[in-house]
């Protein structure tokens, strides 16, 4: 083992992560059968874990998959997973850190499941340069898959419908995001990221039923209350996208980060981050007890 090997927690055990293996008819690996939930650390301390929980388990009651361990059990090993592996992060460094519960591997008397919690550093460096200039978001033609089909409130590790559409938004911009549209042309979400327009002062992001219901975007709504935002939860078009004052993504790595444009047209004046995302990012930075886009800019130079 490497001196400085990071340590993961899998199926009972704490293990180098080296020595943390899935085996080859895992179903989580062979057809996506699993749930997972992503949360970050500020400066070292887990930021509302207890919400990321209850997703993972209600995306576990979702696919009818047993973790076999009680929530305060999975926050309980969680924290002892960050706990362990807090003196190697980096100076002004933060982790994410992932529990993931697949179904396992089939055997005669049933499925046992596999529960692996890990964490590793945020890539600050490759990102910072999204605090300067905005995301550039394209639409692809494939669009998020509909809630009758596959619940996207649901995280699974059923991420091809997002990856094929992120391929197609870098083969015509290598530096842009896909920003999914639902079925009936609505923005949708991102790869990993919920979506926010501005309009005359409000916000405006697509209904819950169409999208992953982000951590994020939880804090965004109760920051845009107790701020005095008004704040819509609608149907949102190409158009709304297009004639909008200023655009956001929302995700648990990157908080909150200013879009620059859609499809290649300029969101607003082009000033990165407009009025009403620079307050919700002030708020936002207050909430979590540190400047947050100092730490990526710190790590982007
Ligand atoms: N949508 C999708 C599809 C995601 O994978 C994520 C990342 N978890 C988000 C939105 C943002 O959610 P959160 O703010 O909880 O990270």
């Amino acid at each position: 083992m490497a001196a400085q090997e990071r340590i993961a927690y899998i199926n009972g055990n704490f293990v180098p992560e080296s020595q943390a293996a899935i085996p080859i008819r895992d179903r989580g690996f062979i057809y996506g059968d699993a749930a997972f939930d992503v949360a970050r650390t500020f400066q070292g301390r887990p930021f509302r874990l207890r919400e990321h929980l209850d997703r993972l388990y209600a995306s576990c009651r979702y696919l009818r998959l047993d973790p076999g361990m009680t929530q305060d059990e999975m926050e309980e090993l969680t924290l002892e997973v960050l706990r362990k592996n807090l003196p190697l992060l980096g100076e002004n460094e933060d982790y994410w850190v992932t529990q993931r519960v697949t179904r396992g591997v089939e055997t005669p008397d049933g499925d046992v499941p596999t529960v692996l919690i890990e964490c590793r550093p945020l890539p600050l460096a490759t990102r910072a340069r999204y605090y300067r200039t905005g995301v550039p978001m394209v639409t692809p033609s494939v669009p998020r898959t509909p809630p009758q089909f596959l619940s996207p409130r649901a995280k699974t590790h059923n991420y091809l419908n997002m990856v094929m559409g992120d391929l197609e938004a870098r083969e015509r911009n290598p530096e842009a995001w896909a920003l999914l549209l639902d079925e009936r042309g609505n923005l949708a979400e991102g790869k990993g990221c919920n979506v926010f327009i501005v309009k005359d002062g409000a916000i405006h992001t697509p209904n819950v039923q169409f999208v992953l219901p982000g951590i994020t975007r939880d804090v965004v709504l109760e920051l845009a209350q107790s701020t005095g935002v008004p704040a819509h939860e609608r149907d949102i078009d190409q158009y709304d996208a297009y004639t909008a004052d200023e655009a956001f993504l929302t995700s648990t790595s990157l908080c909150i980060c200013p879009v620059a444009s859609v499809n290649g047209s300029t969101i607003g004046d082009g000033t990165v981050p407009g009025p009403v995302t620079r307050g919700l990012i002030a708020a936002f930075s207050d909430l979590v007890g540190m400047d947050y886009v100092g730490q990526y800019l710190a790590h982007g130079g």
